[in-house]
């Protein structure tokens, strides 16, 4: 395996126009042209060197696709106002009418509604599988099939796709693997393991300062030119560009982003350590009683850990509310959704971030009532942390 790429970012030369040591910010919404034939020939394509109008292209969105497509090893990249619009953007260009999907039951929230209950709108058809069961994946593929959609590692069950496996039957039948690797940059390439499309709430780690929404696609040139065409591309005729503004601001956290995933990874790992050792019900990949620990030792880069996110499970919806909301009064961290975040966040998936799916769904895939899923934080000084969690543990009698 190749993981290099990922620091092909440092190698980027991307300086502002007076030698700024960060790329200018172009706050503009239109660009000039000295010559007519320049911007029609802008508009039919044959023009590719000129900034035209912002939905399209502009500079500072540029910096941080390429940035981006340098972290993934992919050919391009588009940055878009969410992760949910990169998600839909991706899919809505790749799909028709009477298509159809083969998606992991466990997914965000929000992609599962799309896909699930907007997607009728258009007709396109979803099936939904334990896309840890390769023999059930090869199993839903239909003749229409055009997309296999994951998540490197899924929100909120951290089941573990095999990548290289799924690239192996989208392949055979002809469909796009697309990857939500929210969860997982640095960590895992998707795109160098054989994945066509690599998706990104950019909210949440690659940000990692939860003070603004945006997402990523990076893919080939082919297919960011075509959801970026003035003609037909979605990217450019649904809008969801991502303002200048946030992208210089991006651009500059994605460079601590090494840094910081080893601090989530390894702070979440003692968490997750000591929590066990408590006895209680703990669901992380870095643990080796994990489903997915074997698939993730072997596609993923060692040096970032297994990642920042790990889960309880506290059998009811009453024992996490009232853990919950103790540990927020300990100052172990917040009570919110999201993730990322240098701070510690902590929800409960089922009432929350995945509310959008029905509950006997959630039982299918096996998410209790009482999932508490917690983003680990940047903390200085984790055992502080821990000896806050069981605090908040041990005085509500719940070990
Ligand atoms: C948060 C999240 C999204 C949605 O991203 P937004 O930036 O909130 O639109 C998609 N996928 C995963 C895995 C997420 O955690």
């Amino acid at each position: 395996m190749n993981y290099d790429s990922a620091s092909n970012i440092q190698d980027l030369l991307q300086f502002g126009e007076f030698g700024d040591v960060n790329p200018s910010i172009t706050d503009s919404a239109t660009y000039t042209f000295m010559q007519a034939k320049t911007m029609s020939e802008t508009f039919d394509g044959t023009e590719k060197g000129c900034y035209l109008y912002s939905r399209h292209w502009n500079p500072s969105n540029r910096y941080l696709a390429d940035a981006m497509a340098a972290l993934e090893g992919t050919e391009s990249a588009w940055v878009t106002a969410s992760g949910m619009s990169a998600i839909t953007t991706a899919i809505l260009q790749i799909c028709n009418s009477g298509d159809h999907i083969v998606s992991s039951l466990s997914t965000y929230g929000g992609t599962f509604a799309f896909l699930n209950n907007y997607l009728k709108k258009f007709n396109i058809e979803v099936s939904f599988v334990d896309i840890t069961d390769l023999a059930e994946v090869e199993a839903a593929i239909k003749p229409n099939t055009k997309i296999i959609y994951t998540e490197t590692m899924t929100n909120p069950m951290l089941q573990v796709s095999d990548v290289p496996a799924l690239a192996k039957i989208s392949k055979k039948c002809g469909a796009k693997l697309l990857i939500d690797n929210t969860f997982t940059p640095m960590i895992v390439q998707p795109a160098l393991l054989g994945a066509d499309i690599v998706l990104y709430s950019m909210t949440k780690f690659i940000n990692g300062k939860n003070d603004c929404l945006a997402g990523a696609i990076c893919a080939s040139n082919e297919f960011i030119e075509a959801i970026s065409s003035v003609n037909d591309g979605t990217a450019m005729l649904l809008g969801p560009v991502l303002d200048p503004f946030r992208s210089s601001s991006i651009l500059k956290n994605l460079h601590t982003l090494h840094i910081r995933m080893k601090q989530h990874s390894s702070n979440a790992m003692y968490l997750a350590e000591k929590l066990s050792e408590l006895g209680l019900q703990v669901s992380y990949p870095g643990l080796t009683n994990h489903k997915g620990h074997e698939t993730l030792k072997r596609i993923m880069n060692p040096e970032f850990g297994f990642g920042g996110i790990f889960s309880i499970d506290m059998d009811s919806m009453e024992k996490a509310s009232a853990l919950m909301e103790k540990m927020e009064m300990e100052g172990v961290g917040y009570l919110a959704v999201s993730l990322g975040y240098f701070k510690t966040l902590f929800s409960n998936s089922g009432k929350s971030t995945s509310s959008e799916i029905p509950e006997e769904k959630q039982k299918e895939m096996g998410m209790s009532n009482g999932l508490v899923r917690f983003s680990v934080g940047l903390d200085m000084d984790i055992h502080r942390t821990f000896d806050r969690i069981k605090k908040s543990l041990v005085e509500l009698e719940l070990i």
